[in-house]
């Protein structure tokens, strides 16, 4: 096709660049969003102490708590999936067999991401690090207990951290390092891990949902007879200062910052965290796994251009 036809460019085996579609998509336009912000999971944020945790949650590589609108906190891996080829923002493994059914069908006419991304203050999200969610608190009222009784509101806090930059302390996780730590967690040296949900897979989506977030570099899956979920090495970002790492290493013993993740009980937790699973970091090979005889083929691709 490239040597037939002049507007057509072929970078690689599956990436082709200047086509009149990829020029009239969205995405060409885009800092691929939807490709560097993989949704982990809900958070319960109910007291002072929560907000303080999920602080410390901001000193690991990757972690990017944010608000929705909807009042809803989420946390959001900020990392560039091992399929996006950087220097032309395209997806090395478009259309392929390899390609999860969510980014193959995901609307870009209609993309909430590049709404919700494109800048650190946005009507539908805000996203925070230390120094903002310490701002925040000073911003809340707080009952005897600490629970939080009235929190700022949504353009109240767009105001104040106009003046507190968020990007020189988030940058997208380096690749090499979480990768490394994934190979840790998958061979005797097994260093400390965030459980997200959902668990065991009930659907076809489910294992769409697999496919997906296992091309993010560090995601791995536990997975047991009857207890799966993902898991993400807990990696102290470079700058963290050894004292405040003597800290959140005994927060992450003592599990405080799994009480604030939605979607995992105590006791999964504790089987997950102490029992002999096998983990998983990439999808081909659930296929070999004993118990599972069949991995449910997902519908064909709807001829999406990108993402
Ligand atoms: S789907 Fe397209 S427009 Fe939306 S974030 Fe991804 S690359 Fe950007
Ligand atoms: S697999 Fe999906 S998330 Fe990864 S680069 Fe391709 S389109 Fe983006």
């Amino acid at each position: 096709m490239a040597d037939s036809d002049p507007t057509i460019l072929q970078v690689s085996e599956t990436i082709f660049l200047n086509t009149p579609d990829w020029l009239a998509s969205p995405c060409s336009s885009c800092g691929t969003y939807c490709c560097s912000n993989l949704p982990l999971c809900d958070l319960s944020i109910e007291t002072r102490n929560d907000l303080l945790y999920l602080a410390d949650i901001c000193w690991f590589e990757g972690m990017v708590p944010v608000l929705k609108q909807d009042g809803q906190w989420r946390l959001f891996y900020n990392a560039d999936c091992r399929f996006l080829h950087k220097p032309t923002a395209k997806c090395i493994i478009h259309n392929t067999p390899e390609q999860s059914n969510i980014c193959k069908t995901y609307p870009p006419d209609r993309c909430w991401y590049r709404k919700a991304f494109t800048s650190t203050e946005t009507d539908l999200l805000l996203r925070f690090n230390g120094v903002r969610i310490e701002r925040m608190i000073t911003l809340c009222r707080f009952g005897e207990d600490g629970e939080i009784l009235e929190a700022p509101g949504w353009e109240m806090l767009q105001k104040e951290f106009a003046g507190l930059p968020f990007f020189p302390t988030s940058v997208p996780a380096p690749p090499e390092r979480m990768v490394q730590a994934e190979k840790r967690t998958r061979g005797r040296e097994r260093g400390p891990l965030f459980l997200f949900p959902p668990g065991k897979p009930q659907k076809p989506e489910h294992f769409d949902l697999l496919r997906f977030r296992l091309g993010f570099p560090g995601v791995v899956l536990l997975t047991s007879f009857t207890l799966w979920c993902f898991a993400l090495p807990a990696v102290f970002k470079l700058q963290v200062p050894p004292d405040i790492r003597r800290t959140l290493c005994q927060r992450l013993e003592a599990g405080v910052y799994d009480e604030l993740i939605v979607g995992i009980t105590e006791h999964e937790r504790y089987l997950l965290k102490s029992g002999a699973f096998s983990r998983i970091a990439r999808y081909a090979e659930l296929e070999g796994m004993p118990g599972l005889q069949t991995v449910p083929e997902l519908p064909e691709d709807t001829g999406r251009l990108t993402c």
